[in-house]
């Protein structure tokens, strides 16, 4: 029987529960345990898939398909193992459940109720992945903070598990603010003790409490935290800014959150932590020989968090890769034709994002004629890739109205066209082609080169694809589809062989990126990036003479 790791948030949101909760998974894994992570979110939504990026960031996607919170790409990253549907469990699922069953007459004429319907289902979710030999520790990382009607039935589901289950197998990790005044130069303690009492009241007490702080706590000071939130002083952890989410597993080292949480589950024998994959990373990161530029093009650029595995698979590539990858946002919509040059010139690579629907379409179909034209190195990925086809389509192959459905119903050259399996769909949450697909790879092409391998499986999220009606127009004019779906013949990868890197991809291939295992793409198009620096820098375009910013 796995042990269980409650992760509960305290004073405001945003203070990083998903990188504590990573960072303690990390540790306690590799002292040789096996450990997992879920997220439990009190919105209704029944998964992430329905939402803007603009509302959560980005939509995570899993191997078997779902759609689920950002927080289990931070869990896949750190630990390198995949998660599944199982992980990630919103209000939405849980009342969908609870509801189906009560229309099917499972509840026997009894009313159905929060307390003991909700909260039983919450509960059975919550040890549903501690049920298989699979892992020794589960970590629940609930999402909201302490307080919020929403999280309620969620806090009181763990103070029902910390009642049942033996002591010693079952503990809360509480992570909170303390505040640092500027004018009054302190520390102030009140709000995580407000915030703890909260807790309290609605039935559980924290074992550990993590204080996020922008300053050092003094031992004093853990010490006031300690006596008044009713904690031993070493289970108080101070998580002080880093500059990089992947050193707080050494900050949480320092503060000893692994060994009194090993304490307190009692887990004896453990071995010492083998980190040195993750010291030699982070070295790599600290300390970069290089520095390419790539652009990343995209309409949701006003939020990190709509791209995040993108950007953190460019930390993973560019430490491979002893190289600082700087990442400038530019907005699809802000480029056209007149400014192209300017807006990209800097560039040492261009990344066109994934998205949906119109808005800034064609500012990312300039952008990709620009790298192609400038044998700037490209990368697209999903609707990316679509977009490099489209281009190519207009101004290679002359079909000047090409375009995706997507965009535009009565195109006459319709390269990218609805899947057959979508035609019918009309239901928005979770009906597009999800999860891991696998993909044959041609060998002699750039992606063998990369994957060198001719079999892979990566993660999909779309609706529309290549159109394979005009597969050879598009091969005959100098546009290679490298790797298809071995079943049904779906393009997932194109190319340009004469350009010296240009490839698009149907597939999310950053949702596999971690750091121990950077995803291949991302490595070879920083390689790329450097190469087209090192020559930019001999050749003279006076675009080029002013420092990127
Ligand atoms: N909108 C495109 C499609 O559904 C691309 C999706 C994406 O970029 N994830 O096919």
């Amino acid at each position: 029987m796995a042990k269980f790791i409650f992760v509960t948030g305290g004073v405001t949101s945003s203070l990083g529960k998903g990188i504590i909760a990573a960072s303690l998974a990390k540790l306690l894994q590799s002292r040789g345990l096996k450990v997992t992570i879920q997220k439990f979110d009190p919105y209704i939504n029944v998964d992430p898939g329905t939402l803007n990026p603009y509302e959560h960031g980005e939509c995570f996607v899993t191997d078997d398909g779902a759609e689920t919170d950002l927080d289990l790409g931070h869990y896949e990253r750190f630990l390198n193992i995949p998660t599944s549907q199982a992980n990630n469990v919103t209000t939405g699922r849980i009342y969908q459940t609870v509801i189906n069953k009560e229309r099917e007459g499972a509840y026997l004429g009894k009313t159905v109720q929060v307390i003991p319907h909700i909260t039983d289902e919450i509960k059975r979710r919550m040890l549903l992945l501690g049920k298989d030999a699979k892992y020794d520790i589960i970590i629940t990382e609930l999402g909201g903070t302490v307080g919020d009607i929403e999280s309620l039935p969620f806090v009181e589901a763990v103070r029902q598990l910390q009642w049942e289950m033996p002591d010693e197998d079952c503990m809360v990790v509480h992570l909170t603010l303390i505040p640092y005044l500027r004018a009054a130069k302190e520390l102030k303690t009140k709000p995580t003790q407000h915030s703890v009492k909260m807790l309290s009241s609605e039935g559980v007490h924290p074992d550990v409490i993590v204080c996020r702080t922008e300053e050092p706590l003094s031992n004093e000071l853990k010490k006031k935290i300690a006596l008044f939130c009713n904690v031993k002083p070493e289970a108080v952890i101070e998580a002080i800014d880093a500059a990089s989410i992947y050193e707080v597993p050494l900050k949480m080292l320092q503060e000893g959150l692994d060994v009194i949480v090993l304490k307190k589950l009692q887990i004896n024998g453990y071995a010492a932590p083998a980190l040195d994959k993750w010291r030699s990373f982070l070295d790599k990161l600290k300390y970069p020989k290089t520095k390419v530029t790539i652009g990343l093009i995209g309409k949701y650029i006003e939020l990190q968090d709509a791209y995040k595995s993108i950007l953190e698979s460019f930390v993973h590539a560019g430490a491979m890769n002893e190289c600082k990858v700087q990442v400038l946002d530019v907005h699809s919509e802000t480029i056209n034709e007149e400014n192209v040059a300017e807006k990209l010139g800097k560039l040492d690579g261009l990344l066109v994002a994934p998205g949906f629907g119109n808005r800034g379409v064609e500012g990312k179909i300039t952008a990709v004629k620009y790298a192609r034209l400038n044998n700037l190195p490209f990368f697209g990925i999903c609707l990316g890739m679509q977009m490099a086809v489209i281009e190519f389509a207009r101004n290679v192959l002359g079909w000047k109205d090409a375009n995706s459905t997507e965009m535009e119903k009565g195109t006459n050259y319709p390269v990218i066209d609805l899947m057959e399996a979508q035609k019918d769909i009309t239901a928005k949450g979770g009906t597009m082609r999800l999860g891991a697909y696998p993909c044959e790879i041609k060998k002699g092409t750039l992606a063998y080169t990369i994957y060198n391998n001719t079999l892979i499986s990566e993660r999909h999220r779309h609706r529309w694809e290549f159109n394979n009606k005009y597969i050879t127009d598009f091969e005959k004019a100098g546009m290679l589809p490298s790797g298809k779906n071995p079943g049904t013949g779906l393009v997932e990868i194109i190319e340009i062989p004469e350009h010296p890197f240009f490839i698009g991809v149907q597939y999310h291939p950053e949702l596999k990126s971690t750091v121990e295992s950077p995803q291949p793409i991302f490595v070879h198009f920083i390689k790329a990036a450097k190469v087209f620096a090192d020559k930019r820098d001999v050749i003279k375009n006076p675009l080029l003479e002013t420092e990127v910013i």
